[in-house]
């Protein structure tokens, strides 16, 4: 039997992803010892309270509430508390005392990332964070190794599946979005506080994650353009079910050339998380329930999809343990760390001077003119437009016709598109702008 060396793995946090990080540790021993080339000894958990019940059968000697003790002596400390502090201070501390760290946190990384690398990087430790982006989908190490020969263009990620399991029952069952939130929430796939997931904030934090990994930048989460999804009803949804489209919280992040950007080349980024139109044969669109999928293209490489689940206390754990696996090699093997790449340095530009693709949804009265009228302002607006459908909406001889036009345009830059849509509103011809919604992936 092969005589391992042994590193000593401390845990913080055995919740949903805690609780069977430990329980694969310790049932599958074997087999990680072969695979990462050492024996990971378990050698405490820290938690808030040690006697609450887990959902994992964990012999409560390993249980403490002093995460400090457990942390100084580690070679491995894994991080799955979430949250900022004490997570924070934890991991700059496992860093000091020269422990490799493997976490989950997006939230800490989004905000603190920079400072936890750098800390990384002065003493030569590791930072391994798979489970942060799309739970267990591999994405960090295909960004980080696979694809390191590549250039990435584009990543558009469905990264959300409390949103993506709302918006998909909205477009297979016409259903509402609040009843299909208080679904979500009764099935616990939505919090009782939904903000985070359907306000766009966990998205935009892992698209913060994910461009500063893909284009060698440091993006603060300042700087991702933040949109949810309540705001989408049925009507918006059947009319992007008529035009042959699906809607899907994005997070796009996009390599782009902006003539106002600062940079020697004029190459700028755009990361934004916002809920889209997406063709019904694009391969996001097949993304149901509460599934992710990133979809990424490269220079050489073409378009690739990585797809799975993107939470789940045991399926998160699964790309923890990959992680742990691979700190274990490193920290055996010495040698630099992994390191986090931010040579590029690219600007990240502001939503008004990124260009996309919009469906324009009006309510307009049915009389002479109208058309012409709308085309007019959307040609000096600098919006040109690429298909128009005009449908009766009341017929009712009481009151005057209402039709709905929507207009799907060319590519327009952002500004001038939302300047083009708040000159519609006041033009007096326009009775509602009914939605505005951005198309991608075409
Ligand atoms: P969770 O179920 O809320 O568990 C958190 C654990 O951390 C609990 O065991 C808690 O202790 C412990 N803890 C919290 N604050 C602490 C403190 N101040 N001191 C000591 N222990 C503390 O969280 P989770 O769902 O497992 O998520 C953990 C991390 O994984 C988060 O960063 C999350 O964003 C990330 N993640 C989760 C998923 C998922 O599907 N759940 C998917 C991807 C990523 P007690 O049990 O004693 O309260």
């Amino acid at each position: 039997m092969t005589e391992f060396r042994r590193l000593r793995v401390a845990l913080l946090g055995a919740g949903a992803v805690g609780s069977q990080v430990a329980d694969l540790l310790r049932r599958h021993g074997d087999e990680l010892a072969d695979r990462a080339g050492a024996a990971l000894d378990l050698v405490g958990i820290a938690v808030r309270n040690p006697d609450a019940p887990r959902e994992a059968d964990l012999p409560r000697e390993l249980f403490t509430t002093d995460s400090e003790q457990l942390i100084v002596g580690a070679d491995i400390v894994i991080e799955l508390m979430g949250g900022i502090e004490p997570a924070r201070r934890d991991i700059l501390l496992a860093l000091s005392s020269g422990a490799d760290v493997v976490t989950a946190n997006k939230a800490l990384l989004a905000t603190h990332g920079p400072e936890i690398f750098d800390a990384a990087d002065q003493v030569g430790a590791s930072v391994y964070y798979e489970a942060a982006a799309a739970g267990a989908i591999p994405i960090i190490r295909p960004l980080r190794d696979s694809l390191a020969g590549d250039r990435v263009q584009r990543i558009m990620g469905i990264v959300n599946g409390t949103t993506n399991y709302i918006l998909d029952r909205m477009d297979t069952e016409g259903s509402e979005f609040a009843d299909v939130l208080a679904d979500a929430q009764r099935l616990g796939y939505a919090e009782a506080d939904p903000t985070a997931d359907v306000e766009g904030y966990d998205a935009a934090q892992k698209a913060a994650i994910l461009a500063s990994l893909a284009f060698h930048t440091a993006v603060p989460l300042e700087a991702v353009h933040r949109e949810g999804i309540s705001r989408i009803d049925t009507q918006t949804m059947d009319a992007a079910r008529h035009a042959g489209y699906v809607i899907k919280l994005l997070a796009v992040c996009e390599r782009l050339i902006d003539a106002e950007s600062d940079s020697p080349t004029g190459e700028a980024i755009s990361v934004r998380v916002y809920p889209a139109l997406i063709p019904r044969e694009h391969p996001l669109a097949s993304v149901h329930g509460a599934n992710n999928a990133v979809f990424v293209q490269a220079e050489a490489a073409g378009n690739l999809m990585f797809y799975g689940a993107g939470a789940g206390g045991v399926q998160t754990a699964s790309a923890v343990l990959g992680d742990v696996v691979s700190a274990a090699r490193r920290h055996i093997a010495g040698g630099v760390g992994v390191g986090e790449s931010t040579r590029a340095n690219l600007p990240v530009v502001p939503i008004g001077r990124v260009t996309t693709r919009y469906q324009i949804t009006l309510e307009v009265s049915d009389e002479p003119g109208v058309l012409a009228t709308v085309a007019g302002i959307l040609s000096e607006g600098r919006v040109s437009i690429a298909t128009v459908e005009q449908t009766l909406v009341t017929d009712d001889e009481s009151r005057p016709a209402v039709a709905r036009i929507v207009i799907g345009t060319h590519t327009a830059r952002e500004q001038d598109l939302s300047d083009t849509v708040d000159r519609l509103a006041a033009s007096g011809v326009v009775g509602r702008v009914v939605s505005v919604l951005r198309v991608e992936g075409t």
